[in-house]
């Protein structure tokens, strides 16, 4: 069996950035469980995924552009504190959703400088080249329920 769309994959892997540092990686827990072509991980690796087979070994290298996106300077910005209304504590790390003109988007609380608040709505890994170092440890057909809620259920998936 090869990876085509609506199998499930179970992959361990290490992400990388460009200096070599591990961002992330499976080992030592279980292995990542998704949907091939239901956009559950970045295109870029998803794109790279099919076809293989288990006990495939390869490295991908993701672009931004097929990754987390391109750093957007517009979504850096600097609040005052009034407009956390309601909000009793704000601190760095702090993630809300905004509301933006292209839809609701998840924000963070990026440096807290008095009544100034400069918060990000890039994503962490934005310009980011990815590399991940995959290996294919399981793939088997969906069942019709992991299709229909588009995630994995069970080993590596959600649990209900
Ligand atoms: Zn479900």
């Amino acid at each position: 069996m090869t990876i085509q769309n609506d199998k499930v994959v179970l992959i361990d892997y290490t992400l990388n950035n460009d200096n070599g540092d591990i961002l992330d990686t499976s080992t030592g827990r279980e292995p990542l469980a998704y949907i091939q072509g239901h956009q559950n991980i970045i295109p870029g690796l998803e794109k790279e995924m099919l076809g293989k087979k288990v006990g495939d070994k390869f490295k991908a290298v993701v672009q931004p552009e097929e990754g987390y996106g391109k750093f957007t300077p517009a979504l850096l910005q600097d609040v005052p504190r009034s407009a956390f209304k309601g909000v009793d504590e704000i601190a760095v790390g702090m993630q809300f959703q905004a509301q933006l003109e292209d839809g609701p988007i998840i924000m963070a609380v990026k440096k807290i400088d008095g009544d100034t608040i400069t918060i990000d709505g890039n994503h962490p890994l934005a310009d980011q080249v990815l590399t991940f170092d995959v290996e294919v440890v399981e793939i088997r057909d969906a069942s019709e329920e992991e299709l229909a809620h588009g995630h994995v259920h069970g080993v590596g998936g959600h649990h209900h």
